[in-house]
């Protein structure tokens, strides 16, 4: 098996710092978790940014300072910024931290609903947002919310837009799309074309054991804030806490960890240079 890939997504669009203290919103606060989850075995990060009021944007300038932060702690995490569509509506919003050329981005191949919006992702979006990546050489993180989306991105594979191996993230829990149930984590897996590699993203009450079954079939795992504000019932979570505890996991079942550079071959990431 594989070692374990780690994905600490800090932040998200949801949480404010009124649901939990432990968020963090500033690029310097956002930076400062990535690194202490990175020392806790983190290799990638899923970013995204709010602006001065904790609004989530998706102007490329609090990207950018994110990263510049990042790179002044000699952090050194896979960047993966996301596309989602809760910053921004239009291409030109939801691509514009692009441009920043990191190694990785988040691409939703299809249509959802969340628990108080539909998250649109019509064709030519996703067609649009695959192209820029591919010129760009930034690896996709095909964000599955429903089987579909797995063959969605075959058939954009077959189209030329996205080189293999693919990679995915399954995201389970969220109300409106697949509930987090081993059965449908099962069946996403069993849904892959050959050769890819597959994250899991759980949200809500059942995700540390649904993420242990993941890590133990092979797969990588996400935490995070942006999935979970609560490490158990009733007690918040800190970010780092939520890798050190993946990785005690991880450890008991026999799975090391992988650092970035192991995730980077384990991903085919060519890099940006
Ligand atoms: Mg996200």
């Amino acid at each position: 098996m594989e070692k374990l890939i780690i994905t600490i997504a800090p932040t998200g669009n949801v949480p404010t710092r009124e649901m939990t203290p432990h968020v963090p919103v500033t690029p310097e606060e956002i930076a400062r978790d990535i690194m202490d989850c990175y020392r806790a075995g983190a290799a990638v990060a899923h970013i995204h940014a709010r602006d001065e009021n904790q609004k989530p944007t998706h102007k490329v300038e609090f990207f950018a300072e994110i990263l510049r932060r990042l790179d002044e702690l000699g952090c050194p995490v896979i960047r993966q910024l996301s596309t989602g569509g809760r910053h921004g509506r239009t291409l030109e919003e939801r691509s514009a931290n692009l441009q920043l050329n990191p190694e990785m981005a988040s691409l939703c191949t299809g249509s959802t609903n969340f628990p108080n919006m539909a998250y649109v992702n019509p064709p030519d979006l996703v067609e649009h947002l695959a192209r820029i990546m591919l010129e760009r050489n930034i690896k996709p993180e095909i964000e599955v919310f429903d089987t579909a989306m797995i063959n969605n991105a075959v058939l954009l594979k077959e189209a030329g837009l996205l080189r293999e191996p693919l990679h995915f993230n399954f995201v389970l829990g969220i109300r409106g799309a697949l509930p987090a149930t081993p059965k449908n984590l099962f069946h996403l897996v069993e849904s892959l074309p050959p050769g890819s590699t597959w994250t899991v993203t759980v949200i809500g009450p059942q995700h540390v054991y649904l993420s242990t079954i993941a890590l133990a079939m092979g797969g990588h795992v996400r935490v995070g804030i942006e999935d979970n504000i609560y490490y158990q019932k009733g007690v918040l979570a800190k970010n780092v806490q939520l890798v050190e505890r993946i990785v005690r996991i991880a450890r008991a079942v026999g799975r090391d960890i992988a650092t970035p550079d192991e995730a980077r071959r384990i991903l085919g990431l060519k890099g940006n240079s």
